[in-house]
């Protein structure tokens, strides 16, 4: 069985009134890259702060790097980094100062402090800045010397919280091959996102938050199949094929001009075996075919767009599926 990095059963966690997690469960194995995405006060710093020790759960069991939260908080803090919203890097001083005062704090020797510091700096693309004041850095040099000050004391998991947000491309691309590679090297990563194209590209397990809730969690594929917008289309040069096409698949949406046929399906192998069996069965075959999943934009405002209570993207009798 995997080791769980991060586990929490039942989160919960209320500021008055309002209930920003309302009974939150999440498994994180080692090694992985898990992204919490939801939209704005969705209650992802919330529970980043939970996690990693910052503020107090009003209820639930949580097990961080091995630790119990309740019990071993120095431990979990020992076992972990966290960047993002809240960044440790001071503006007055160098960025090699920044990554020397956070040696001194793991108590690393004047002479480790150097050479680690030296080492993370060309890591990350800042020997050459690593003179000059921090309040100099641009955006993703400012995020790329946080996440270097975080890697000091070697932490086995790591919180990023919303570390892309407000980078142009480039800097989030170059953001992203970091993360990939903190992960390479054993690292777990818990990423906190607003943008579906930063999960879909980085995540091996996505889990929606929205109104207090998770309302959907799995790969980025899994949850592509949970709401509709998918389909199978089929081309066709020759216009007799088409026609022949259109009786044998009389629910297909038809594109005359095209030549195309669009048959609704989830991208499953079962669904896609179906039209490919009604094909054979009238000996047609299609010159081109390609299966559309919707993106993980359609999952996203499907699950995020209803209040609280509701179930979005799906009929009114169903609920939202989960995907373990
Ligand atoms: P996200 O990171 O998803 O944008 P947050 O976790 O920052 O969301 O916030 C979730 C909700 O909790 C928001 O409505 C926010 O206003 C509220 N909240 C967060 N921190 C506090 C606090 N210290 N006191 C009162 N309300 C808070």
């Amino acid at each position: 069985m995997t080791n769980l990095a991060i586990a929490a059963s039942e989160l919960r966690k209320s500021y008055g009134d309002k209930v920003v997690l309302d009974g939150i469960d999440l498994a994180v194995p080692e090694g992985t890259i898990f992204s919490l995405l939801g939209p704005n006060g969705a209650g992802k710093t919330t529970a980043v702060k939970i996690l990693s020790t910052l503020i107090s759960p009003d209820g639930g069991e949580i097990s961080v790097g091995g630790h119990d939260l309740s019990t071993g908080g120095q431990a979990v803090r020992a076992a972990i980094g966290v960047t993002g919203q809240f960044s440790a890097v001071d503006g007055l001083i160098t960025g090699e100062e920044n990554m020397l005062l956070m040696a001194d704090l793991h108590h690393l020797s004047k002479q480790e402090g150097r050479r680690i510091a030296a080492e993370l700096l060309a890591r990350f693309d800042l020997a050459d800045a690593a003179g000059k004041p921090a309040s100099t850095y641009s955006g993703g040099m400012k995020r790329r010397l946080d996440i270097a000050m975080t890697l000091v004391g070697s932490p086995r998991i790591i919180f990023l919280d919303e570390p892309t947000t407000g980078l142009d491309p480039r800097s989030r691309h170059n953001m992203w091959q970091i993360i990939r590679q903190l992960v390479t090297d054993g690292v777990t990563v818990f990423l906190t996102t607003q943008y579906l194209e930063e999960a879909d590209e980085l995540a091996d397990r996505i889990a929606v938050l929205n109104h207090g809730k998770i309302v959907a969690e799995g790969t980025a594929e899994q949850l592509k199949r949970l709401v509709p917008g998918g389909h199978v289309q089929l081309r066709f040069t020759d216009p007799e094929g088409y026609r022949h096409a259109g009786a044998a698949l009389p629910d297909a949406h038809r594109d005359d001009e095209a030549l195309a046929l669009q048959v609704a399906s989830d991208g499953s192998q079962r669904q896609l075996r179906a039209v490919l069996d009604r094909l054979d069965a009238a000996g047609i075959e299609a010159d081109e075919l390609t299966v559309h999943t919707p993106d993980l934009d359609d999952v996203f405002f499907a699950l995020t767009s209803k209040p609280a209570g509701q179930s979005a993207g799906q009929p009114a009798d169903q609920s939202v599926e989960v995907v373990r």
